[in-house]
């Protein structure tokens, strides 16, 4: 028998959910950018040690919808919060607690019975008094199960946050094969990492109108030959993708392959290319194709 269990990471955008699933697991699963509305797929990455299998699943922040891919993004973050054992409510220590932090404060209020630990992040950033105003304001009208200052950069309290996770988690026998590591595929993967890149090197009007998505993948015993493609919103964007004489998208090519080979622990023969959808974001047909959930 193991501890084992679902455990939700809630919080507003870029308050550091994927860095905390990452951070974790000890790989680089989830992108991560200084950009609000980064994550988009609530990906599942499995925690595993003697004592407990542990599912952690990072979230797509939840936000005012303004287009269609918006509504899927917090349909998938209520859903996650509605099947949890566990929610991790994460703020930003440094920012503090906000109206935004109280939109989904109020979301996670109306479960259940499920335990709700709040997760103050970036404690690296802030003096010890800026700690204790800001769990004040956050403990106002809720009772959290725990409270725990962690810094998910500098993977400070992370132990002891797992070691808390265990006493509320219940026994069960294994869910999971023991090496079992995520829900989400090697090639969504692969796509995501370019899109990182491309969202980190770029600028700002760039990241929202952007989405990517392998086309072709090939995997032998030494090599990955994979395509992706950039699928860009607008005309002007695909100039910024591209850059001057394609000096962007091999710089973006670069630093993606850099980080496939880190995971995939083989080399990576990687080709990009960047195209054109009007509006892609609205288009069902497109959200499917380029893998958002969707109902
Ligand atoms: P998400 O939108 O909630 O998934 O946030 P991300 O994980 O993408 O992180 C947003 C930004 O905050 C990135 O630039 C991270 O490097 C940064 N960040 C995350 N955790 C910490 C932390 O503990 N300390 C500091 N200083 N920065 C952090
Ligand atoms: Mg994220």
């Amino acid at each position: 028998m193991k501890k084992c269990g679902f455990v939700t990471i809630m919080g507003r955008p870029n308050v550091g959910k994927s860095t905390l699933l990452n951070g974790l697991l000890n790989i680089h699963l989830a992108i991560t950018t200084d950009k609000a509305g980064t994550t988009r797929n609530s990906i599942e990455g499995i925690y595993q040690d003697d004592e407990s299998q542990i599912v952690f699943i990072d979230t797509p922040g939840i936000h005012k919808p303004i287009h269609k891919l918006g509504n899927v993004l917090n349909k998938t973050a209520y859903l996650n919060m509605n099947q949890a054992d566990i929610i991790l409510f994460m703020i930003d220590a440094k920012t503090g607690f906000g109206k935004g932090d109280q939109f989904i404060l109020n979301k996670i209020k109306e479960t259940e019975d499920v335990p709700v630990f709040l997760l103050l992040n970036k404690v690296d950033k802030i003096e010890k008094e800026t700690l204790f105003k800001t769990i004040d304001k956050a403990t106002k009208d809720f009772t959290f199960q725990e409270v725990i200052p962690i810094s998910a950069l500098e993977k400070d309290g992370l132990d002891d946050l797992v070691k808390t996770l265990k006493k509320y988690l219940p026994d069960s026998d294994p869910i999971f094969e023991d090496d079992a590591l995520t829900n989400v595929s090697t090639k969504f993967i692969m796509a995501e990492f370019v899109r990182e890149k491309a969202m980190q090197l770029t600028r700002e009007e760039v990241p929202h109108a952007i989405t990517c998505y392998v086309e072709n993948y090939k995997e032998t015993d030494d090599l990955i030959k994979v395509q992706v493609l950039i699928v860009v919103d607008r005309l002007p964007l695909k100039k910024i993708i591209i850059g001057k004489n394609g000096s962007m998208l091999k710089k973006i090519g670069t630093s993606a392959r850099y980080e496939m080979e880190k995971f995939m622990g083989k080399k990576v023969y990687l080709e990009t290319y960047v195209k054109v959808i009007e509006n892609w974001k609205e288009e069902e047909k497109y959200l499917k194709e380029f893998g958002f959930e969707n109902e």
